[in-house]
Order: structure tokens, then C-alpha cells, then sequence
């Protein structure tokens, strides 16, 4: 087990105070391995927060280079990033936040080929990407490699997070299991929408990247009450939150009995 700093100490006393995550959470968040896909406005203030809790190691995966529009919500920018990569610039504002996070800028689009190796290593994933087909790859490798998936997405006011541990119950009996994205969200709309199309209120990233942050700290140190195998919906303009459960698809095409392959990895 990892000795804490004078430094890591101080910065780490508002959480070692509290019971649920104390000295062993915060242990626990030093050794946890965290990957990010997708720096905008989901990413941006969820790497900010892992980044500020301790999370040992944060791996930043984003092709995408800072816009002027982008300032209006995606914190972890100044004006002066501008035309940087998104990852290149993040991680050097992560790092100067806290020199204790290992940081890795991976400056390419998740696609169905580099998934896994994207995310070899990671103990969470968080996906803020804004495509359904980015959101399917990333759950189908965090489902094969076993890796919990923290999942958001927004619209004009409104957005979502869900937990998907499917990985960490692959092989189990049906009624064990745990629902992946795919169970949640089998079809890809044929028409999909982005932020650049309908518009969106920079704070509402801020609510549902900051949950997300919160989920996978909470996933890491096992923490409270897990989202897994909910999803919890919240409406910004009538200021009201709902959880909805989740069933596991028999028939989803990743995690059903029919794609059964070999014992669970973890
Ligand atoms: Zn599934």
C-alpha cells in the first residue's frame, strides 16, 4: 500500500474525513486506472474532479482540438487553448491541478479496432462522446475487458448517467448479471444529433459530467448506492431528477447468453 505525501495528505483531508471513503477510498482511488472518452463538456469537469479526488491515473482519449464554442462549457479550456488538442491541452491543466495523476493524451477517435487497447489497463471508463457509435464500441470493449462503464449524455437541458458493469459480471448465472449499454440502448438513432446541431446550457454539462466523476469515484472506493443498472435522468428546466431500472436484454447482442464466451476476467 501506497504512503501518502505531507502534500497528498492535505489535499486529499476533506475526503479521508469522510467514513465512506476515509484513508482505504483514498487508496483505492491512487490505484485505480481511469479513461476518458471524449474531452468536451462531459469530460472536461469530469477529469477535472478525478484529476482533484486523486485518481492515480487518468487517460485522456479525444481527436479533437479546442473551438471557440467549446469555452462556453468545456472548463478544463481558456481562450488561449484554442486550436490545441483537446488532450494535449487537458492534461497539461489536469497536471498542473495535481502533479500526483499519471496522465496519458491519446489523441485519436475510439473506433471498433483500438477500443480494447484504448482501454487496457483502465478499472472505469467514463464515456461523454457525443456518438452512438463511439458510446457502442466503447461498451463493447469495457464489456469484453471487464472495465465498468460510466456513461453520460446531454441535450439543450437535459441529460443522463448510467453504470454499466456488465463486464464484471460476464459468465454469471442470467438472473446475476448485470445490463451493458447495449441492453439500455440497442439501436443507434438514424438520425443522431449533436450539441453543434440542438444546442446545449453549458452548466447542465457540468451537472452530468461532475455525476459521472462522482459515480466512478463511487465505483472505485464502493461507495454509497452504485447507478449500475439504473439510469438516472435529469431535467434542467423543470429542476427534477428521476432513476429508471434497467433490465438485462437475454438477446442484446453484447452481453446476452447467446454471445457466451469464456469465465468472467475479474
Ligand atoms: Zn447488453
Amino acid at each position: 500500500m501506497a504512503v501518502f505525501s505531507p502534500d497528498e495528505l492535505g489535499r486529499y483531508a476533506r475526503h479521508i474525513m469522510l467514513k465512506e471513503i476515509g484513508g482505504a477510498g483514498q487508496q483505492k482511488l491512487k490505484a485505480a486506472r481511469i479513461a476518458l472518452v471524449g474531452m468536451g463538456g462531459l469530460g472536461a469537469p469530469a477529469g477535472l474532479y478525478l484529476a482533484g479526488a486523486g485518481v492515480g491515473g487518468l487517460r485522456l482519449i479525444d481527436d479533437d482540438r479546442v473551438s471557440l464554442s467549446n469555452l462556453q462549457r468545456q472548463v478544463l479550456y481558456r481562450s488561449g487553448d484554442m486550436g490545441r488538442l483537446k488532450v494535449q491541452a487537458g492534461a497539461e491543466a489536469l497536471r498542473a491541478l495535481n502533479p500526483h495523476v499519471a496522465l496519458e493524451a491519446a489523441p485519436v477517435r475510439l473506433t471498433a479496432e483500438n477500443a480494447a487497447g484504448l482501454l487496457a489497463g483502465v478499472d472505469v471508463v467514463l464515456d461523454g462522446s457525443d456518438s452512438f457509435a463511439t458510446r457502442h464500441c466503447v461498451n463493447h470493449a469495457a464489456h469484453a475487458g471487464g472495465v465498468t462503464l460510466v456513461s453520460g449524455a446531454v441535450g439543450r437541458f437535459s441529460g443522463q448517467v448510467g453504470v454499466f458493469a456488465s463486464g464484471r459480471t460476464r459468465g454469471f448465472a442470467p438472473a446475476q448479471r448485470l445490463p451493458c449499454y447495449a441492453c439500455f440502448a440497442p439501436l443507434a438513432p438514424e438520425t443522431e444529433e449533436t450539441c453543434a446541431q440542438m444546442g446545449i446550457i453549458g452548466a447542465l454539462t457540468g451537472i452530468i459530467g461532475s455525476m459521472m466523476a462522482l459515480e466512478a469515484i463511487k465505483v472505485v472506493t464502493g461507495a454509497g448506492v452504485g447507478l449500475s443498472g439504473r439510469v438516472l435522468v435529469y431535467d434542467g428546466l423543470a429542476a427534477q431528477c428521476r432513476t429508471v431500472a434497467l433490465p438485462v436484454d437475454p438477446a442484446c447482442p453484447v452481453c446476452g447468453v447467446a454471445t457466451e464466451d469464456h469465465a468472467p476476467s475479474h
